[in-house]
């Protein structure tokens, strides 16, 4: 191990992955052949424009006047005061352009896209999120933009379909198998793989092979360099904690890599969903074993063959059954705990959250408030910082119909 070096220096120089791609034992590149020579050349291509000033200030100035960043940082008084305990902070990821966290990497791949020359963005996508956001990095840069998706999603999704269509893209529609995330993923690499001389794809979180894992996670760096400086600012110390949801783990990656170097704890929040059975959550760190899924290795809900488990969680965002090959290894190192939160927690959390703040949160960030409830009434004092990763919109439906809105808490 070399001498450590101040903060600012490991910040900038991020340690993993290595040139592999590797974080400790996970990620990698497991490729078809006729891949590896077009992922090289997006590795290629990102390690130019990474330091490149033209690109470091379009992408600045994209966040500022396209995305509305920064975010703010919010003290969350009334629902921190009723809870009896620590008091809770929220990075309003949420009040980000299309209302989630998701578009900060959606906009780097989509310049990384124009640096290279690329007319057209290819992806998967599950409840459509990450089809939406890619979607609108398309509009913006006048970017041709494909989206394949399972026929069982477009029929559960139609809202987001159309939100995609509307921005220009081209929505197909995946017909074998289950017809759902997994048959989307076979069908957009296939689509990828004969064009991959005009586009590029683009991955919706910190995994898949390298170097979107680096990619991505850089890209959302951002969250956690303003929300270190903005809680700083107002109150003059660090968080005792921060947290954050984990699906594929973006979100926490953005927000917990800002504070890798500090005396503060990190905790991950996977979805328990109904319970502990295989197939009623996606708590892939909790009660998976290291994998290979998608083209990269890390901790997976997986059965006696290696095959991906079935997952569940009523937060679509978070149920994927592998997670992000840094988490698998942040997790092995122990420098980030990870643990769960239940559907009915996360239930409660949102209702809370929005009686006592006004703020309706996804159902994904409902699990990072719902933990840090619980973490701040054992803390008692201190202060917990959460990635409010973004605005339940999305959910009202789901919600209005398994749980009503006259929930009194
Ligand atoms: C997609 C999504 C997530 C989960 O993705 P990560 O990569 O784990 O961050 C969390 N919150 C919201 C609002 C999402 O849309």
């Amino acid at each position: 191990m070399s001498e450590q070096t101040s903060t600012r220096e490991n910040f900038r120089r991020a340690t993993v992955p290595d040139d592999n791609g590797f974080f400790g034992a996970y990620g990698g590149q497991f490729l078809p052949p006729q891949l590896e020579g077009p992922f090289a050349e997006i590795t290629k291509a990102y390690h130019e424009i990474e330091n490149d000033a033209a690109f470091i200030n379009e992408l600045r100035y994209i966040r500022t006047h396209f995305q509305g960043r920064p975010t703010p940082v919010y003290h969350a008084r009334t629902l921190s005061l009723e809870n009896g305990g620590a008091q809770i902070y929220l990075k309003r990821e949420d009040l980000n352009h299309t209302g989630a966290h998701k578009l900060n990497h959606c906009m780097g791949e989509g310049l990384l896209a124009k640096y290279m020359g690329k007319k057209k963005l290819i992806a998967e996508t599950g409840a459509g999120q990450h089809g939406v956001a890619l979607a609108t990095a398309a509009a913006h840069f006048g970017l041709e933009c494909e989206i394949h998706m399972g026929e069982v999603d477009i029929a559960k999704q139609a809202p987001n379909v159309s939100r995609m269509q509307l921005l220009g893209a081209t929505v197909v529609p995946v017909r074998h198998g289950l017809r759902t995330l997994k048959e989307a993923v076979d069908s957009a690499f296939e689509a990828y793989l004969a064009d991959f001389e005009n586009s590029i794809y683009c991955i919706g979180s910190v995994v898949g092979p390298h170097p979107f894992p680096m990619m991505v996670r850089d890209f959302q760096k951002v969250v956690g360099i303003e929300a270190r400086e903005q809680f700083h600012e107002m109150t003059g110390n660090l968080p005792d904690v921060v947290e954050a949801c984990v699906g594929g783990g973006s979100n926490a990656i953005g927000i917990f890599s800002a504070f890798l170097d500090d005396p503060v704890e990190l905790i991950g929040v996977e979805p328990l969903g109904r319970g502990t059975a295989v197939g009623d959550n996606a708590a892939t760190m909790t009660y998976g074993m290291p994998g290979v899924i998608h083209g990269f290795k890390c901790y997976l809900l997986q059965d006696e063959e290696g095959q991906p488990s079935p997952v569940y969680s009523c937060a679509s965002g978070l149920d994927y059954p592998g997670v992000g090959p840094e988490h698998s290894h942040l997790k092995d190192t122990g420098r980030v705990r990870y643990v769960t939160a239940s559907d009915e927690e996360c239930r409660d959390a949102f209702f809370a959250l929005s009686r006592k703040e006004g703020i309706i949160p996804a159902l994904e960030s409902a699990h990072a408030v719902a933990h840090a409830l619980v973490t701040a009434r054992e803390m008692g004092t201190g202060t917990v910082l959460v990635n409010l990763s973004g605005r339940g919109d999305k959910d009202m439906d789901y919600v209005i119909e398994n749980w009503g809105i006259g929930q009194d808490s």
